[in-house]
């Protein structure tokens, strides 16, 4: 790191930078060995009708823990994934581990992946779910894919194509964080989501009274009714926002009010004892 590769004010944040590089280079590193090293895992979050506070899914969240970091956050770990399409075979191991998982659970019970804009753009996409659901032995209707709206931004077309591909084989598809990117109603309009998950900051506001994520919240489910789509509120915590998103009609709810993310066992664990609905 020599003097004159920065100039002016920048070199004063520079050795602030330089640490922050360095920490995501190992990261990196250790992220590319995570896989073999059997260092990830998937929790399951629950996901509740909104109505009769009954489980209907479980979303799968990947969880990193690494022999030299310990837990990492994925809000760390996913957008170093992505930026080094590392995304690709670990969102695979994910698609593959929670079908496996979610073949188990009784037949009414469905399973939510997530899954990054580089595994959507990549050609072998839809051939990887259908080997996931042959393998499992899960019917192609109990798994959903979550996706965001960033997928539509750097090719909409082949990201399209894919979408249509994952629907002809029964698939629900589920547009995450709603309201946090770009909403464009034009993507609403060709594509059947089969739910638009509306983002957690939504939920907080309703709470607190914010006249504009009521009328937001509102305003998407009126819209999601009206187009056939679900409507999932995501981190209800308290009793409060569940309330709130009850009054303005979501249809089903996610957050540590019903659950928080949990392990493959406890989740089967919750659906062998029904009665006891809330764990959080
Ligand atoms: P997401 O898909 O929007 O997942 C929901 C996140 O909100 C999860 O964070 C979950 O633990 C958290 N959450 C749920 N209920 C509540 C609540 O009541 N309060 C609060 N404060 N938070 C709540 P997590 O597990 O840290 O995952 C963060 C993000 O990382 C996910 O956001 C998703 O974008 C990404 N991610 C996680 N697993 C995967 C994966 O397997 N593949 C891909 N591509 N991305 C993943
Ligand atoms: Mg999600
Ligand atoms: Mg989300
Ligand atoms: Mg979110």
């Amino acid at each position: 790191r020599s003097k004159d590769e920065g100039g002016g004010s920048h070199f004063a944040y520079e050795p602030q930078m330089h640490a922050h590089a360095e920490e995501r280079r190992k990261l990196e590193f250790a992220l590319r060995h995570a896989l073999e090293r059997d260092e990830l895992e998937l929790a399951y979050q629950p996901v509740v009708d909104a109505e009769t506070e009954e489980v209907l899914s479980f979303e799968a969240l990947m969880r990193w823990n690494s022999a030299e970091f310990g837990r990492v956050s994925p809000a760390k770990f996913i957008p170093i994934a992505e930026d080094t399409r590392l995304i690709v075979p670990i969102g695979e191991w994910a698609l593959r581990r929670a079908c496996d998982e979610a073949a188990r659970w009784p037949s009414n019970i469905r399973v939510a992946v997530n899954v990054s804009a580089e595994q959507m753009l990549d050609a072998n996409f839809a051939s990887t779910v259908v080997s996931a659901l042959a393998s499992s032995g899960l019917a192609p209707e109990r798994l959903e894919l979550e996706v965001t709206e960033s997928i539509f931004l750097r090719d909409g077309g082949a990201a399209q194509n894919t979408l249509n591909q994952i629907q002809t084989l029964g698939c629900g598809i589920a547009l995450d964080d709603f309201g946090t990117g770009y909403s464009s109603l034009g993507y609403l309009r060709n594509n059947r989501f089969t739910t638009i998950k509306i983002d957690r900051s939504f939920v907080t506001g309703a709470a607190k009274d914010s006249p504009e994520s009521l009328a937001i919240i509102r305003a998407v489910v009126a819209m999601c009714d009206a187009l056939g789509m679900e409507t999932t509120a995501e981190g209800v915590e308290s009793e409060r926002e569940l309330e709130r998103i009850r009054q303005l009609g979501c249809t089903k709810i996610q957050g540590f009010l019903f659950g928080r993310p949990m392990g493959a066992l406890e989740a089967s664990a919750l659906l062998e004892s029904r009665t006891e609905r809330r764990i959080a």
